[in-house]
């Protein structure tokens, strides 16, 4: 099989293709801190492409209480015991290689794409997986809102269940979509030849001439972000609203726009945008892309479930209140410094934070103007000093898309409004 260079997991890997990469590549960093669980992306997806019959339980993107909730259930669960038995010893991150090049160190467990898989049929098996149950679709949001209470006494809450650093009483949102992963599982497992990325954007597409319905995709995807249409007896997937992402939304003028699950999010937890690549599968060093910012210079994002071996192209801020061990194990070992980062944000860090959800139009870059200190203080134990800087947000084509502060503005009503009482 031929090998790859994994820089999530800092090695060379198995994949049954030769690499071969888009110009840029469609990618995400979602705050984890920040979701309130509102679903109203969800909605937003399903409302634009999932409406139809045969789609009914097809949620592109969803929003999965942690860590009971799972859409289909149990689906990381079930992919990560597939995986610890399919190895003698289990994956372990070896922190001695971490560099620029390696940044999470190296992994040495085996992907789902190296893991030793079985004979299905004719054919061995590509890429290790499982095809989810109709009942594990069926509830998109079971166990919403279920915290975790005392570990052995089902229903008994700690008192003491939420003080910092680590609620002892915990849960948190995950939001999800496809990851447009740089060595997708889906497109690896397909024998028609059906899944494709697209050399501009890298996203991930079927083409539904080719599809025969065969469910490779389905099974080999360990996001399950591949899903069957039982009306159509062909797979369907998120597409990245690729229309949007190549600027043809009537609105922008012939500008990229983020899709329309990032838009709409309340939280304002979503940033999207596009990573220039090298020929070599790596990201190509753009210092002020605040994506590329965000994931290789402040190290606050992580990729989901690195281990698996796709190269997800979705990156998450872990939720603060997480116990460590639940978090390193679905975003890998940069855990500790990506929390440790957005506690005392530097200004560069905390001045990029405040372009998540200012535009729709997708940043390539941002300058950083420097500003007044508004304040000091201490952020468990460490010095934190504010200031009210302003950032500004470029599209690729230079022009200036959007221009806040720090410190939010403070507006104050004239004694005479309308609506006063
Ligand atoms: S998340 Fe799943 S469906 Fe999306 S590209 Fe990766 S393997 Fe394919
Ligand atoms: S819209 Fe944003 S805040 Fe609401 S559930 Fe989705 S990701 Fe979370």
């Amino acid at each position: 099989m031929p090998q790859v260079f994994n820089w999530q997991l800092g090695r060379e890997m198995s994949y049954p293709y030769e690499g071969s990469f888009p110009q840029r590549q469609f990618a995400f960093v979602f705050n984890l801190n920040r979701c309130i669980g509102c679903q109203t992306c969800t909605m937003a997806c399903k409302s634009t492409w999932t409406f139809s019959k045969g789609q009914e339980f097809m949620w592109w993107n969803n929003v999965e209480t942690k860590p009971y909730g799972g859409y289909p259930q149990f689906w990381d669960v079930k992919i990560l015991k597939q995986l610890h038995e399919a190895q003698q010893e289990p994956g372990r991150w070896d922190a001695k290689t971490q560099d620029a090049q390696h940044p999470y160190g190296t992994y040495t467990g085996k992907t789902i794409f190296e893991a030793p898989v079985q004979q299905a049929g004719p054919e061995p098996q590509r890429v290790l997986g499982y095809l989810p149950t109709d009942e594990e679709w069926r509830f998109p949001n079971i166990y919403e809102d279920t915290a975790v209470g005392k570990p052995g006494a089902p229903l008994t809450f700690d008192p003491a269940g939420t003080q910092l650093p680590e609620h002892k009483t915990w849960f948190f949102y995950l939001a999800r979509l496809c990851n447009h992963c740089t060595y997708p599982g889906c497109l690896a497992a397909c024998p028609r030849q059906a899944i494709y990325k697209r050399p501009e954007d890298g996203i991930v597409l079927i083409d539904q001439q080719r599809c025969r319905g065969y469910r490779k995709c389905v099974e080999a995807c360990p996001y399950k972000k591949a899903m069957y249409r039982p009306t159509t007896r062909i797979s369907e997937k998120c597409i990245g609203c690729y229309p949007r992402v190549e600027g043809k939304d009537p609105e922008t003028g012939g500008r990229p726009m983020e899709t329309r699950c990032m838009a709409a999010c309340i939280g304002q937890i979503r940033l999207q945008g596009l990573v220039k690549m090298n020929p070599d599968g790596a990201w190509t060093e753009d210092r002020y892309n605040p994506l590329y910012y965000l994931v290789k210079v402040a190290k606050v994002a992580l990729p989901l479930y690195p281990q698996f071996g796709t190269a997800p192209n979705g990156f998450y801020m872990p939720p603060r209140w997480v116990p460590r061990d639940y978090l390193k194990q679905m975003f890998g070992p940069g855990v500790e410094e990506a929390i440790a980062a957005y506690l005392t944000p530097d200004r560069e860090l905390l001045a990029v934070l405040q372009l998540f959800r200012k535009t729709n139009l997708i940043i390539a870059r941002y300058a950083l103007k420097e500003g007044p200190k508004v304040y000091e203080t201490e952020i468990h134990g460490k010095p934190f000093t504010l200031y009210n800087d302003t950032i500004i947000g470029y599209g690729e084509d230079g022009q200036e898309l959007v221009r806040t502060q720090v410190e939010e503005p403070f507006h104050v009503r004239p004694a005479q409004h309308q609506n006063s009482i």
